[in-house]
């Protein structure tokens, strides 16, 4: 191929265009968000209209060599009319199955894969059988689009189940037990066309208000736990015939067990610091995959700690943080999405921080956070 198409116009839809542009690659990005959105503004060309409109998806598939997605949330009409004329990496089955809670919790049972105890819930009264088989706390989840927690509720032992509902109704949900993790890590991992697989290894996440705050590269468990991540991450990459990069999210538990939290069908946000601290980083993984070329090597040359950079850290909608705090670490690398305007809670860009060791690289990241007034 010579010219990727990427659906989906993002902050992960922008680096791996950079990327597809250094190994000399075209790119088209077809996004239903305004012009000039972070991917586009590195883009050959960039297509801008609703994913279900048929002629500028034409236009754009007839300038495309083979097709990915940053994003999951595409309607599976506009996925049916990519696959029938150009290859789609991953394919409709792995998107169609994670864009969607129920449908991904579904899989995960079929296939033995473990997870969180949950129920499919579409009315009150069977949310109510559901928290009295699954137990208090449990959480209330959207079947479909929810992201950094939106479109989550909580059941505590104190909640009103009738109050919670309200904002699930007429919507399928998916009531998950509450599990009382002592860690959460990700494994992100690449799949090529043949079916070989590299991963990058597992990732220690933290999060702050739902949203991914760190990253610690390698994570911090035993061999147990990393062993059980990496047998969960290949099962469901075969499981869903899955072509290109790919992250699983996952939870650890007090007894040394871990379980599958959600599944992104694309380059993940725990993935970032693999372009400063992998032989081959996640995007290029993704290329190589969806090309049909062999795998790079995945391998962690140096430990490193991410952080998200997130809108609050900005004191005004257009003014950036003096970033000379970042930039006095010789071994921080900052990135920024090009995103014109700040807003709470939203992804603006993210630092990675190499070390020696990762207590080294935990402790710049953390002198980095308190010289921008993070937490
Ligand atoms: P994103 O897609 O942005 O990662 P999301 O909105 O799909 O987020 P989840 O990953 O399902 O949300 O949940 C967000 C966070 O909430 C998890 O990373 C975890 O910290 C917490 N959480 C979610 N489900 C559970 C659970 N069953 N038990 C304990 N904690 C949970
Ligand atoms: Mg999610
Ligand atoms: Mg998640």
């Amino acid at each position: 191929p010579s010219t990727i198409g990427i659906l989906g116009g993002g902050q992960l839809g922008r680096m791996l265009t950079l990327e597809a542009r250094r190994m000399g690659y075209r790119v088209a990005v077809f996004t239903d968000e305004k012009p000039g959105c972070p991917a586009g503004q590195w883009a050959d060309a960039e297509y801008n209209a609703a994913y279900d409109d048929k002629h500028a998806l034409e236009r754009f598939l007839s300038r495309v060599d083979v097709v990915t997605v940053e994003f999951e949330n595409i309607p599976d009409a506009c996925l049916q009319a990519v696959e029938a004329v150009r290859p789609l990496r991953p394919g409709r089955k792995a998107i169609h199955t994670t864009q969607h809670r129920e449908r991904e919790k579904l899989f995960l049972r079929d296939q033995g894969i473990a997870c969180a105890p949950f129920r499919i819930v579409e009315t009150l009264a069977q949310l109510e059988e559901a928290v009295k088989e699954l137990g208090r706390p449990c959480v209330i989840k959207t079947a479909a689009f929810g992201y950094d927690g939106k479109g989550q509720a909580k059941v505590n032992a104190d909640t009103d189940l009738a109050e919670a509902w309200k904002a699930f109704e007429g919507h399928h949900a998916v009531v998950e037990q509450w599990i009382p993790f002592v860690a959460e890590v990700s494994v992100v991992g690449a799949r090529s066309v043949d079916g070989r697989m590299a991963v990058h290894g597992v990732l220690e996440n933290q999060h702050a208000h739902h949203i991914l705050d760190v990253t610690i590269a390698p994570a911090r468990v035993e061999v147990s736990i990393t062993d059980q991540a990496l047998e969960l991450w290949e099962a469901v990459a075969e499981g869903l015939d899955y072509v290109g990069t790919m992250a699983v999210e996952m939870f650890v538990t007090a007894d040394g067990k871990v379980m599958v939290n959600e599944i992104a069908p694309r380059p993940h946000n725990s993935g970032h610091y693999s372009i400063d601290a992998c032989v081959t980083n996640q995007f290029q993984q993704q290329l190589r995959a969806i090309c049909g070329l062999s795998l790079g090597d995945p391998s962690l040359h140096t430990p490193a700690v991410m952080i998200n950079l997130l809108g609050d850290v900005w004191p005004a909608e257009k003014t950036p943080p003096d970033w000379s705090a970042v930039l006095m670490h010789p071994r921080a690398k900052l990135h920024l999405y090009g995103k014109a305007e700040a807003r709470a809670k939203r992804k603006m860009g993210h630092i990675t921080v190499l070390g020696d060791t990762v207590e080294e690289a935990l402790e710049s990241a953390q002198s980095i956070k308190t010289g921008l007034g993070m937490a």
